[in-house]
């Protein structure tokens, strides 16, 4: 049950929506896929970055720049990261 006041995930993606002009978006990585090549790091720093073992992560998830993204997905050599 839902109590008043209580933010949800829901709320803070409706909220990331908000900021991000109406679209609602949420990267995305295939780590199967993920060569490690960094492009996406490159491309946008504050969003993806390459963890110890040398594979892409998702290190924001809300309020992610649209343009940035679009450009990381459209890099990314084995088209592993998506919008979810
Ligand atoms: S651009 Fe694609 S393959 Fe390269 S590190 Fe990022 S997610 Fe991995």
């Amino acid at each position: 049950m839902r109590h008043r006041g209580e933010t949800t995930m829901e709320d803070n993606h409706e909220v990331a929506y908000l900021k991000t002009g109406g679209i609602l978006m949420k990267p995305v990585i295939n780590a199967d896929e993920c060569t490690g090549c960094g492009l996406c790091e490159t491309t946008d720093p504050e969003t993806f970055k390459l963890n110890d073992d040398g594979i892409a992560i998702v290190i924001k998830e809300d309020g992610v720049d649209a343009a940035k993204l679009d450009e990381a997905i459209e890099q990314c050599p084995v088209e592993c990261i998506s919008k979810g």
